[in-house]
């Protein structure tokens, strides 16, 4: 009995570490959680944006890509995952802060910079 206790359980597993993966809800891309950031459904029913990830409620997340945070705030990802309707002012919400945290795609960009077609 004692012996069986002595013995180390599992000291070289195959898996080293648990690192707890998240799923971007718009591209599904995989990866450790401090890359994405996490949008919450309070108990309340309110929506948040949670960067520390700590926020009660049902979760969701968004890679930090820019065309991600479009497509969330344009389309229903987030609405699905978090079983919600998101207002239009979280909507709004979404943008302003991927305008301020990430960059635009840089196809977004060079769209933009196409020159306009001005019929001269
Ligand atoms: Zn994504």
């Amino acid at each position: 009995m004692s012996e069986r206790q002595a013995i180390p359980t599992r000291r070289r597993g195959p898996r080293l570490k648990h690192i707890p993966l998240r799923t971007c809800v718009v591209c599904r891309e995989k990866d450790a959680k401090r890359s994405f950031v996490r949008i919450v459904r309070t108990p309340e029913g309110e929506l948040a944006i949670d960067p520390t990830g700590k926020r009660n409620g049902r979760g969701a997340y968004l890679c930090r890509r820019f065309s991600c945070w479009q497509a969330a705030a344009e389309g229903n990802a987030l609405d699905r995952a978090l079983r919600t309707t998101v207002p239009p002012e979280f909507r709004a919400e979404l943008l302003r802060y991927a305008d301020l945290h990430f960059r635009r795609d840089e196809e977004e960009s060079e769209r933009r910079a196409l020159p306009k077609t001005d019929t001269a």
